[in-house]
Parts: structure tokens; sequence; C-alpha cells
């Protein structure tokens, strides 16, 4: 029996992350590239560009534009270990993404066969994004190793400091995506809390923590519907 890294719930046979879970994976993978667009346009912006009115009346043209150190230790080189990350709010993004990167290339099984016909199966040793190592290639690429990730324990490890790390963008970005309530009730436990997140694919009970794919959801709201619907015609007969 397997079961979710993250949430403890049952998962299909040889998997480490339930559906919800892996929805928001792949959404903070995609969010995190334009969160660091963010951090770099807001706080690390030449100079010349802060309005006169916020150097206020000093009248010193050359006053120091704040940086915030947390900005700085984000966007700045760095590297980390990909299994013993602290949660301690000073790793790099670009060194957790790389150190995830060279992990996952590390066990990864590469396949090759030498003149002999002997198939000899290794582990590779480094991980090449396409779009270079940037943060951007890296969440390309390590969106694409997802579906081998999912098949280790070690993606609950992955998930917790993915998710802080988005946490501390998201602190100073103020910018989170956007939540959308949806109209019919969770059909696990009833309660009115299902949302969906811009970027995140499928819905999520607040509640419970049930999630459907559109179709099951769109399917459920139907019903719904349908019942609410009729007993409403029923009653007004
Ligand atoms: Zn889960
Ligand atoms: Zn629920």
């Amino acid at each position: 029996m397997s079961s979710c890294a993250v949430c403890r719930r049952a998962t299909e046979p040889g998997l480490h992350a339930c559906p919800r879970h892996v929805a928001e994976l792949r959404a903070w993978l995609a969010e995190l590239p334009g969160q660091a667009r963010l951090l770099q346009q807001e706080f690390l912006a030449p100079a010349a560009a802060p309005a006169a009115g916020r150097i206020g009346g000093t009248g010193r043209a050359d006053a120091p534009v704040p940086v915030d150190l947390r900005v700085l230790t984000l966007l700045g080189p760095g590297h980390a270990d990909a299994r013993s990350v602290d949660d301690d709010g000073t790793v790099p993004i670009l060194a957790l993404l790389g150190a995830w990167a060279g992990h996952i290339a590390y066990t990864y099984p590469a396949v090759t066969r030498d003149p002999y016909g002997t198939t000899h199966v290794q582990p590779c040793d480094q991980a090449w994004p396409r779009h270079y190592e940037t943060i951007t290639g890296w969440c390309i690429w390590l969106t694409a190793y997802l579906p081998y990730t999912l098949a280790h324990p070690w993606v609950g490890d992955l998930h917790r400091q993915l998710g802080a790390l988005l946490d501390r963008v998201r602190d100073l970005t103020h910018t989170v995506p956007h939540r959308h309530p949806q109209g019919a009730p969770c059909p696990q436990c009833e309660a009115f809390a299902l949302v969906a997140v811009d970027g995140h694919w499928g819905i999520t009970c607040d509640a419970c923590g049930h999630h459907l794919d559109p179709a099951a959801y769109a399917a459920h709201a139907a019903a719904f519907l349908h019942t609410h619907q009729t007993a409403t015609g029923s009653a007004a007969a």
C-alpha cells in the first residue's frame, strides 16, 4: 500500500504523492519563475528608478535605495544539499532547485548499452536543463521529472522545501495566486469549502483536503445543481 508523503492518504501503488499534492508541486514550479521576476523588478531595480517622492525632503539624490537582504539571499548564488536543507530562510532559490535537480539526476538510472550489447544501468552524473541554469530552466526541468520524483518517498522533502520557499517569496512580493470559491459543496465532507486556485490543476476542499480533477468537479457541480433545482422546483410547486 502506497501513501502520500505529504498527507498520508492512500495513493496509487508505487506513488508517494496524492493527486492534490502533485497538483500543488506542479503549480509551485509554474509560479516560481514569475515570483522571482517580481522580486527582481521590485527590489533590485536600478537605483535611478525610485520616484523622487519616496526619498523625501532630504534633497539627497544619492540616498541609498534600501535593499532587503532577504531578497538578495533568495536571488543570490549558493549551494544546497537537497536532502538536508533546513528551512532556516537562507537558501537561495537557484541553489535549492539546482540541488534537487542534481539529486534527481543522480538517482535517475541512465540506461546505456556497451558495444557488446550489454545493458548498463547507472546514475546520471549531472542534470542539464535545456534553458541553462536559470530559475525558469530548473523549474521546467523539475516539472519534466515529476513523474519520476513521485515514485520516491523523498518527494515529501521536495514538497516541504518548495512550500517553505514559496512562503518566503510570497511574503516579500505580497503576491499570491487568486482563489476562486466554488458553488457546490465538497462531495466528501459536504462543507462549502471547494476552492480553485489560479495555476493549480483541479479543485481542493479547504476543510478536508479532498481533491477533484476539473472533469469530476464539473460532473459533481452539475449533479448538485440538478438536485438543488429539482428540490426548489418541487418546493415552489
Ligand atoms: Zn497528499
Ligand atoms: Zn471536504
